[in-house]
């Protein structure tokens, strides 16, 4: 049998793994409070490295989302949609500020889910999802989703049990009827722990330009965070499928959150290879009229 040295099992691994694949949920049960919230998974080295990353990153994506961008207005119909989902403070505005706040805003649309509307409940639940969908070339974030109606829905009994129970299978159709039309669907769980959403809420308090932020009612539903915990472990166990599969994102450093979303964005976007669109007409004779008409 030939002997295999370090170097050769070194270099049949692959040399790097993406995050995607690191932070993605595997099928089958979940539990989320056995999920490290503190984790660093794929980042060598401190939070120095983690932030410098980061900004290394970000004109990447700005170019793969101007060519997703550019590809939708020359006919294309591929699409990114972001969901994210978590508990409050969890950080889903910092990511939009920090990661999705690198591309040029023409490019993204972003929807926030409140509480539905007296309008929005006479509907299905996702009437409201569906209008707010990107279009060709679009990255649409969802801070927030249809997620909401198994989860929140669910731990405040807003409708019987069997109602939120038969809207798992509709949303695995729905994202998978999302996928066929040229879609890529991210789904993204910030998964922060009670103590640090406790913290983050205390520093609120403790400064005058955070005030704002703070919402007494989220002190109230702490009290309902072991029952939240427990309906996304179902959600995301009964909604992880191949064509929108979850990632859970440890968040309790908000620099790593940041750093895994935006390579996950920018994985996603690798995959789909997007070309410039060849132009529509000559460039040498469009360079010769304007030449002659200068
Ligand atoms: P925030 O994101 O902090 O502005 O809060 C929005 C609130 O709306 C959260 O408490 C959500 O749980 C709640 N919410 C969002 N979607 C729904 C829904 N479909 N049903 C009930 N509450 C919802
Ligand atoms: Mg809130």
């Amino acid at each position: 049998m030939a002997k295999t040295s370090a170097k050769d099992t070194k270099d049949a691994r692959p040399r790097v793994q993406r995050v995607s694949d690191l932070l993605r949920l595997p099928t089958g049960p979940v539990d989320l409070g056995a999920i490290d919230t503190g984790a660093t998974t794929g980042v060598d080295g401190s939070k120095s490295e983690g932030k410098k990353a980061l900004d290394l990153l970000g004109p990447r994506l700005a170019d793969l989302q101007e060519r997703l961008f550019a590809e939708g207005k020359s006919g294309g119909s591929r699409r990114l949609l972001l969901v994210l989902q978590g508990m409050d403070t969890s950080g889903k505005g910092g990511t939009l500020r920090h990661v999705v706040g690198q591309v040029d805003p023409q490019g993204v649309t972003i929807h926030s889910f409140k509480a539905p509307t007296r309008e929005e409940l006479a509907h299905d639940f996702l009437w409201r999802i569906k209008r707010e969908l990107p279009g060709p070339g679009m990255i649409g974030v969802f801070d927030r989703s249809y997620f909401e109606d198994v989860v929140v829905v669910r731990v405040r009994n807003l409708v019987e049990p069997r109602t939120w129970r038969r809207r798992y299978a509709t949303i695995n159709r729905f994202e998978e009827s999302l996928a066929a039309g040229g879609t890529t669907v991210v789904k993204c769980f910030l998964h922060i722990s009670k103590h640090e959403s406790r913290d983050r809420l205390l520093r609120r308090l403790d400064k005058p330009d955070k005030l704002w932020k703070f919402n007494p009612g989220d002190v109230d539903s702490r009290s309902e965070w072991d029952s939240l915990i427990e309906a996304y472990s179902d959600a995301l166990e009964r909604c992880n499928i191949d064509v929108a599969p979850w990632h859970v994102i440890p968040a309790d450093h908000k620099w790593y959150r940041n750093w895994a979303i935006m390579n996950i964005l920018v994985e996603q976007l690798e995959a789909l290879k997007v070309e410039w669109p060849p132009p529509e007409f000559d460039v040498a004779e469009q360079r010769a009229r304007l030449l002659g008409h200068s």
